[in-house]
């Protein structure tokens, strides 16, 4: 079976391949630049790294449009209540949204574009959209008539025959249960922040910003455009009604959406002091690894529930897929290859490739990666995995490790408490009475990499933190 994703346009899952030649043109809503990102808008950029990653490991080249919100309701308010200007202050931010990505190993997409860089190209098109009759002006805004799409609806799949005519809103975000005629150009007030234009002074509402930045970088029709479910609707049904009422062409083929996250089984909120962003959770000791290990082992269209439990998971299962590579390294094995084995890391590729192919089935992929990891380790003890075995094992890890990317330890790891160095060192000591030198090796590298020294006396192992 091919590669295929669910599209919320359809509801269907469907096969897919780039609309021109083999490059990928995708758009995915970036962050809105007025605090730091918390792990639930994360949970959706680790999907879209998982999504490219695995785009290109079955061959295709990469468009990816991503933008950055720089200006907005929320960056306004906080930007005057800290008296900065917009770019003084959302600069902070946007820095810090790619310090996070990077440090969650995120893949830069191609091309990273600001809204406030785009205000000339936005005012055309509003200019236009207002030629083809979809806009109206009120107190000097401009407004989408939405009762002229008669496609409004389809990717939320709501009904809106019965909308009122003439409703509309001013805010960039609201609630199913009140569609309305949406903002493109917002009219100054107060002493907000404006640009002067052809339709007047004001600034453009959010959901122009991606219509127009995607279609001048990525053309008329993406092959992808991706997000949080929280976007569907409205700013995705937004941004089909501009852009389509712009082409009269399909905006994007597919659309794929992220599902939500919690904790603990609870929403997430700053009231329930259950809000949490990378920053928070690094301070309390966990390393990236992990939190992109969870974020990504939960195929996204299910909902996440993320866990401190899951977390020291996650720590584990990284623990378990080093350890075993190390073991393949540095262990010694008989010569020749068991063919029974070869087979069977041949197996797990399959199978690991087949669930990526299945919508991102991730959990799958990790599933099929770590029966073999059980097997070969099983194999390994037994003297049935000879050397002949070694390096399909580790291309299968360097595959599984191109998608996740979590194999090699982050610089900054210090995450080993006193005690689980104790532990750790303890383990070592019966290692070498065992005369299992590899694992012995292997707790002091682990160490080292946590920044712990060993020396061995007469009197035992001492320990130091660098
Ligand atoms: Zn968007």
């Amino acid at each position: 079976m091919a590669l295929r994703f669910y599209n919320t346009l359809t509801q269907q899952v469907e096969p897919f391949a780039p609309l021109q030649g083999n490059t990928v043109r995708i758009y995915t809503c970036g962050p809105t630049v007025y605090n730091f990102a918390h792990i639930g808008n994360l949970r959706t950029f680790t999907f879209e790294d998982i999504l490219r990653r695995w785009l290109r490991a079955r061959g295709y080249q990469l468009d990816h449009v991503m933008n950055i919100t720089d200006v907005e309701d929320k960056i306004i308010r906080n930007a005057a209540a800290e008296h900065k200007s917009l770019a003084e202050y959302t600069e902070k931010y946007t820095q810090a949204f790619l310090d996070d990505t990077a440090t969650l190993r995120l893949e830069r997409p191609e091309r990273l574009v600001k809204a406030t860089d785009h205000i000339k190209e936005m005012v055309t098109a509003i200019q236009d959209l207002g030629a083809r009759g979809f806009t109206y002006q009120s107190d000097g805004s401009v407004y989408y008539r939405i009762s002229k799409f008669p496609g409004y609806g389809k990717l939320s799949h709501n009904d809106f025959s019965g909308i009122r005519a003439g409703a509309r809103v001013d805010v960039d975000e609201y609630d199913k249960a009140n569609a309305r005629d949406f903002v493109l150009w917002k009219a100054p007030k107060d002493s907000e922040p404006f640009w002067e234009s052809e339709i007047g002074p004001g600034r453009p509402g959010w959901h122009i910003e991606c219509s127009v930045m995607a279609m001048k970088y990525l053309g008329e029709t993406l092959d992808i455009h991706a997000g949080g479910v929280d976007l569907i609707f409205p700013h995705h049904e937004n941004e089909i009604a501009q852009s389509e009422a712009l082409t009269s062409k399909p905006f994007a083929h597919f659309w794929l959406h992220a599902e939500f996250l919690s904790i603990e089984a609870q929403k997430m909120s700053k009231s329930a002091g259950n809000f949490y962003t990378l920053r928070d959770l690094l301070s309390m000791g966990y390393d990236p690894e992990s939190v992109r290990y969870l974020l990504a082992s939960v195929p996204y269209r299910k909902k996440l529930n993320f866990t401190f439990d899951g977390l020291k998971a996650a720590a584990t299962a990284i623990d378990r897929l080093r350890n075993f590579k190390l073991r393949l390294e540095t262990d010694k094995f008989s010569e020749g290859a068991n063919q029974k084995i070869i087979d069977r890391t041949q197996a797990a590729s399959i199978q690991f490739g087949e669930s990526l192919d299945d919508d991102l089935n991730t959990a799958g992929a990790l599933a099929a990666l770590f029966e073999f990891v059980r097997d070969s380790n099983t194999a390994m003890d037994s003297g049935e995995f000879r050397v002949g075995n070694v390096r399909p094992a580790l291309d299968l890890l360097a595959g599984f490790d191109a998608i996740f990317d979590v194999l090699r330890p982050s610089q900054k790891q210090t995450g080993v408490s006193d005690a689980e160095a104790q532990t750790l060192i303890d383990e070592r000591v019966q290692a070498k009475k065992n005369r299992n030198f590899a694992r012995a090796d292997q707790i002091r590298q682990q160490l080292l990499d946590a920044g712990i020294i060993l020396e061995d006396t007469k009197e035992g192992t001492r320990w130091k933190r660098k």
